[in-house]
């Protein structure tokens, strides 16, 4: 049986060796002039959070992953505006194109996507990216906020080819309670992060932090894109807005990646700060995903009322379940749901663009950034 979504990760970093909690004060977040008596970094002394090492030096590598990462990233770089919306348009536009359903799928996965990318971005800018102390990490955090803008972007142009009613679209995550749920779950977490007044360095922050990271890797990014993802990508499976599903395969690739990142840090967080990992904050984490199973969820019989595209609402309750155990795997908690199974394993395929690029055949440009230059 295939894996969730392997193939086209990398594999768990190495545990860092345990180091003893530094006895200090809390840490201020580096400042990015370095001191004038600065010594030498050495990665021994480097740390993915309260580190007191120079963040502007990203060698000497420790966290070889994330930089591994970083560079993976870069060779999948793809633009939207790349790929062809003629069909979609053309398809969109004939009254017999599409179902209704198929169009309330099509408006209320934009509905949540124009704003969600927004708020992983500025999570990450505002937030994430000047609490983490190491740099191989705030490298790939670069490229992933960029990402970000490409995905925003990439809703963005699909709204307009469409000639869809902007307001109506942007302004859904207020307006549409399957979504605005979904959002109001997250936000919390986000303003932990960017309020100005948040330092970590001590057990109760540094818990606060790494509950952010997980909400926004296992659960934004691992858990609710999901089930939107999914169900563009049927539609491009029936030849049916292929423009649009290429441009969902090429995010849900980046998606992957971030989640990937995510669980990678996360780990490593857990690896130098043991004791942030206590019963009881195991317990909080298990109630957060299982309270985003139901949102998820929710929002799958909301764009789902009767069976569209051979899916249903209660297909994604099992495959809801199936991602859920596989996040709380990743990061060493046991299933929520055991047993549950994968209903749709062609979606590990969509993940895995190195099986089969460029899938819909509807970009006019094919390019792989990272590795082209040969100088032999
Ligand atoms: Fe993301």
């Amino acid at each position: 049986m295939l894996q969730f979504d392997d193939e086209s990760t990398l594999s768990m970093p190495t545990p860092q060796p345990m180091r003893p909690t530094p006895s200090v004060a809390p840490v201020q977040v580096p400042a990015s002039q370095p001191a004038a008596s600065a010594r030498r970094v050495s990665a021994d002394d480097k740390r993915v959070i309260n580190g007191q090492t120079d963040v502007n030096q990203l060698v000497p590598f420790k966290y070889e992953w994330a930089w591994k990462k970083y560079l993976d990233a870069c060779a999948n770089h793809w633009m939207p505006q790349e790929i062809q919306m003629s069909r979609d348009i053309a398809l969109w536009k004939d009254p017999n194109g599409l179902t209704e359903d198929e169009r309330r799928v099509v408006k209320r996965n934009l509905g949540f996507f124009v704003t969600a990318d927004s708020l992983a971005a500025n999570n990450i800018v505002l937030g994430t990216y000047r609490h983490i102390t190491a740099p191989e990490c705030r490298q790939y955090l670069l490229r992933q906020a960029f990402e970000e803008a490409i995905h925003t972007h990439a809703y963005q142009y699909i709204v307009e080819s469409l000639g869809l009613d902007e307001s109506e679209v942007f302004n859904a995550y207020h307006e549409i309670a399957s979504i605005r749920d979904k959002d109001e779950f997250l936000i919390p977490f986000i303003d932990t992060l960017t309020n100005p007044e948040f330092r970590t360095g001590t057990p109760e922050n540094d818990q606060k932090l790494l509950k952010s990271l997980i909400v926004f890797a296992c659960i934004m990014e691992g858990l609710f894109f999901y089930v939107g993802f999914t169900q563009i990508l049927a539609l491009g499976r029936q030849n049916k807005m292929t423009g649009a599903a290429e441009q969902y395969q090429y995010i849900l690739r980046d998606e992957s990646m971030h989640c990937n990142f995510g669980i990678d840090l996360i780990n490593t967080v857990k690896a130098e700060n043991p004791h942030l990992w206590t019963p009881a904050f195991r317990d909080e984490i298990r109630a957060l995903m299982s309270r985003a199973v139901e949102l998820e969820y929710r929002y799958a019989e909301d764009t789902m009322p009767r069976g569209v595209l051979g899916l249903n609402a209660p297909m994604f309750k099992e495959y809801l379940r199936y991602i859920a155990n596989r996040r709380c795997q990743q990061i060493g908690l046991d299933a929520l749901f055991p047993g549950a199974t994968n209903p749709f394993p062609w979606m590990s395929e969509m993940i895995d663009l190195k099986k089969e690029r460029n899938f819909f055949e509807t970009r006019v440009i094919e390019y792989q950034t990272g590795g082209a230059l040969s100088w032999d």
